[in-house]
């Protein structure tokens, strides 16, 4: 991004929020989402890959698409007080393909891919939990953080609101809480963090599978049982676990009774941990620039407030598509 660009920024308070967040995000998009492209190519991680990591895998070939997952990860977070879980077999929802949103960790996606005899396949999505994670490198005040048992952490309270974990997460999970005016925050999947490390518990999702198409345990070991189920019933899988490598290694795992791009799932993150794409660029490029997206955003919020108090404004701008900026997985 060049200096002229952000010279050619609109006025605080006379774009609307879209427009901004469009414009601002451009000065980290160019190091951290045009890694994406690059060929792929091990690279050694940033730090050891623990053996005490948990995770989950993904069977695409056993889900039946019927979503108690969803309704148990709103439930298991607080949302959608008293839902019932008969709403969750409208399959209308399956007419698009959804993201996750501030409110909804977990979404599953049905496709009907052409290597599959014409039945749907259905992918959930979530967090990855990635061993070296993109959002947490992104992110200029250290909100974002791998824990010692597996699980990508987030901490609102040093959160700046700059949504850079958003661009640069390679499956465009984090969400923001477009409406939380006063206390704006991003959310994702958390793998139910305190239910596996202090209630002993598995994953709400996990749990509530009625056919067991996804499975807790250790990362380490959750390869290995895939393998075993690939061997166990030839035919039945691509030979393909996807996180094993993808962005340097997921602590959940899919596999696959079709290749993987024909379920929505990128294709093109590689095999080399994002924070590695990303360091050359953060270390080339002078630190106000850097923070200048995020002063800018600031300035635009700070603005905004005061036009509300003053009843200036016509009320706050209307809440941006959250699919506008950050890619689907
Ligand atoms: S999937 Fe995205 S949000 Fe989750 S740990 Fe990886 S980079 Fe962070
Ligand atoms: S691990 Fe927990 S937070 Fe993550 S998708 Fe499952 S239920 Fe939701
Ligand atoms: S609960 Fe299990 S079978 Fe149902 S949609 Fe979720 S992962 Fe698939």
């Amino acid at each position: 991004m060049s200096v002229q660009h952000q010279s050619r920024s609109p006025t605080p308070g006379t774009t609307s929020r879209r427009d901004f967040v469009k414009l601002t995000s451009s000065a980290l998009a160019a190091g951290v989402l045009g890694g994406a492209a690059r060929p792929a190519h091990a690279q050694p991680l940033l730090h050891t890959v623990s053996d005490d990591w948990n995770g989950v895998l993904v069977d695409l070939s056993v889900c039946v698409g019927c979503r108690k997952c969803e309704w148990a990860c709103r439930k298991a977070n607080g949302f959608g007080d008293g839902e019932p879980i008969d709403a969750y077999e409208d399959t209308s929802v399956f007419g698009q393909t959804r993201r996750t949103e501030a409110d909804r960790f977990t979404v599953v996606n049905r496709f009907f891919p052409d290597d599959a005899g014409g039945g749907p396949v259905y992918a959930k999505k979530q967090c990855m939990h990635c061993f070296e994670p993109a959002c947490a490198s992104a992110c200029l005040v250290g909100a974002f953080r791998k824990t010692p048992e597996g699980p990508v952490l987030y901490d609102s309270s040093v959160c700046i609101g700059c949504r850079y974990c958003m661009m640069a997460c390679p499956f465009g999970v984090p969400a923001y809480t477009y409406d939380n005016a006063l206390a704006p925050e991003v959310r994702k999947c958390t793998m139910c963090f305190e239910r596996i490390t202090k209630e002993g518990k598995r994953p709400a999702c996990v749990e509530m599978c009625p056919v067991e198409a996804l499975t807790f345990g250790k990362r380490s070991e959750l390869v290995g049982i895939a393998r075993q189920k690939m061997a166990d019933h030839p035919g039945r899988y691509v030979d393909h676990i996807y996180g094993e490598h993808e962005a340097g290694g997921t602590c959940w795992l899919y596999i696959s009774p079709v290749p993987f791009d024909q379920v929505g799932f990128r294709t093109d993150v590689g095999t080399t941990p994002y924070p590695e794409l990303t360091k050359g660029f953060l270390s080339a490029v002078p630190m106000v620039l850097v923070m200048w997206p995020a002063l800018l955003m600031g300035a635009y919020a700070f603005t905004e407030h005061r036009k509300r108090l003053s009843g200036a404004g016509d009320g706050a701008p209307s809440a941006p598509d959250q699919s506008e900026e950050a890619g689907h997985g």
